[in-house]
């Protein structure tokens, strides 16, 4: 394994404070981000009426995967968490306490730069411990119809993606990344959410999307975008901030190179399970044995 792939374990130093309309409910939310103690992972903290009720960030807590990831600790929900997932995922910080008043984390402009923004003057505290990757060592797929997901051994983390759409404008659209920080800030976070025009009765009768609107998303008819897309493949862009949102369930950095076709967060989330299965039965010795060989090859 190469060693430039292995990070401390990292949390925020001091509180940072936010809000935004969500994309589901068209309400308000507020977040409030605290550092976090060694360890501690992940954790959303719903408030509501005065009180306030913590979720951790794995996938045996997510509640719904229709349209966007929700959390829930059997009592309270949050929704929509992929995008902030995936920054985090990104940039290392692996404990932290998201307080969220409201139902979902906000959908800001429908990408993540503005939390990266946010985060431009931010310190990070980082912690002694590494934080340990899960290096895949033998491929891992899962298919469902045309659908699937692999990811095959590698030294870099990277992402090849592929959508496909009966559309005159998006047609199929293939991406290929490394997932290093600097790539993911210029490549990646900007990809707004998009949504097609024909489906938005379906959504606003199902209670979804209703905080959508052309600031936040991109929006395309039967034959045009209508607003101006971000990159040409802004949408295949898009499903790979999803993607590593959905990863970062996991709660550890995943090195390997994931090869995807048209998945949604239902299979990346049975796909997450699996890789949390396999890796969970790997004995320690032995894995720590493989990164010794693994890392002499640099
Ligand atoms: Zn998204």
């Amino acid at each position: 394994m190469n060693k430039h792939h292995i990070y401390n374990k990292k949390t925020i130093e001091d509180v940072v404070y936010s809000d935004g309309i969500g994309i589901h409910s068209g309400k308000v939310s507020k977040i409030r981000l605290l550092p976090a103690d060694l360890n501690s992972g992940i954790v959303f903290i719903s408030k509501k009426h005065g009180m306030k009720s913590p979720i951790k960030v794995c996938p045996e807590n997510v509640s719904d995967t229709k349209n966007a990831i929700s959390l829930s600790n059997g009592k309270w929900q949050i929704s929509t968490i992929e995008h902030l997932l995936s920054f985090f995922y990104i940039f290392g910080i692996s404990d932290i306490i998201v307080e969220v008043e409201g139902d979902e984390i906000p959908i800001y402009d429908g990408s993540i730069n503005p939390i990266i923004d946010i985060f431009s003057e931010k310190k990070f505290y980082i912690f002694e411990e590494l934080n340990e990757p899960i290096q895949i060592i033998n491929p891992i797929w899962i298919f469902e119809g045309d659908k699937f997901i692999l990811v095959i051994p590698s030294e870099e983390p990277m992402i090849s993606y592929t959508i496909h759409y009966n559309h005159p404008v998006i047609k199929t659209q293939f991406a290929h990344f490394s997932l290093e920080k600097d790539v993911f800030i210029k490549e990646i976070a900007p990809a707004r959410t998009y949504t097609f025009l024909k489906d938005i009765s379906y959504l606003h009768k199902n209670s979804l999307g209703l905080g959508g609107s052309l600031n936040n998303t991109l929006l395309i008819s039967d034959d045009s975008y209508l607003n101006e897309p971000r990159f040409e493949d802004e949408c295949v862009r898009h499903k790979i901030l999803d993607f590593i949102g959905d990863i970062a369930l996991l709660g550890k950095p995943v090195i390997g190179h994931f090869i995807i076709s048209k998945s949604g967060h239902t299979l990346d989330l049975n796909f997450i399970k699996k890789i949390k299965e396999i890796y969970s039965t790997i004995d320690i010795g032995n894995k720590i044995d493989f990164m010794k060989k693994a890392s002499t090859k640099i």
